[in-house]
């Protein structure tokens, strides 16, 4: 497998309705049926991703858990509705950006997923941003940033500062389900001020 491309983007961007056909094609033909790695065999379905194909913020999360892989949406259990509660918090709704996963398919108890499966997966989160063209990309906890930034830095060094992924401002912050655990003034504040942050930044 080869290394993701880090050259920025050079052709010219899609429309809105371009950017919808190419996700629904990609979802339909490729995504929805893949069996490239052993995460097919214990799914339910997969989980693609969902929002505005045109969103100017494109959250990205660890995988499904157990209410994704039933409903075939991310971020829809109690993670999710922090993370809905974060976006509103924004001053948008959760129609207004994307979000989608490193891998589409739930891990077996909800484990991380193993390298070889995110890089498996991950050429079709990569055809994901590629279409989308996100202005500002948020990564949720540490395995989607890792993977992004193909660091192995921690969390704590990571998150509060922007990063670049192929051109596109990247701001790695805390996942919900890890701000659910640690739920102290001092947790909150910082993705708090994160995704303050993300929002000057697409206003730019
Ligand atoms: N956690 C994630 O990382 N992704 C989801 O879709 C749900 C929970
Ligand atoms: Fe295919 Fe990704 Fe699911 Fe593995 S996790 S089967 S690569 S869609």
């Amino acid at each position: 497998m080869p290394p993701p491309s880090r050259a920025a983007f050079d052709a010219p961007p899609l429309s809105a309705e371009q950017k919808r056909v190419g996700l629904l094609a990609l979802d339909e033909n490729e995504v929805r049926g893949c069996t490239k790695c052993r995460l097919c065999e214990t799914r339910t379905q997969t989980v693609f991703g969902d929002g505005d194909a045109d969103a100017k913020i494109f959250f990205i999360g660890e995988g499904p858990g157990e209410n994704e892989d039933l409903q075939g949406r991310p971020f829809v259990g109690r993670a999710g509705e922090l993370l809905n509660k974060m976006i509103v918090a924004m001053g948008l709704t959760r129609q207004q950006v994307y979000i989608a996963n490193i891998v589409k398919c739930r891990p077996p108890n909800n484990r991380v997923p193993a390298p070889d499966e995110v890089a498996t997966c991950t050429p079709y989160l990569e055809r994901q941003l590629e279409i989308i063209r996100p202005k500002v990309i948020v990564t949720l906890g540490l395995p989607a940033a890792r993977y992004m930034l193909q660091t192995k830095e921690s969390m704590g060094r990571l998150r509060g500062k922007f990063q670049a992924w192929r051109g596109i401002k990247l701001m790695p912050t805390f996942h919900p389900a890890y701000v659910l655990r640690q739920y102290t003034a001092e947790t909150r504040a910082a993705v708090w001020s994160d995704l303050k942050q993300v929002m000057a930044a697409v206003k730019e």
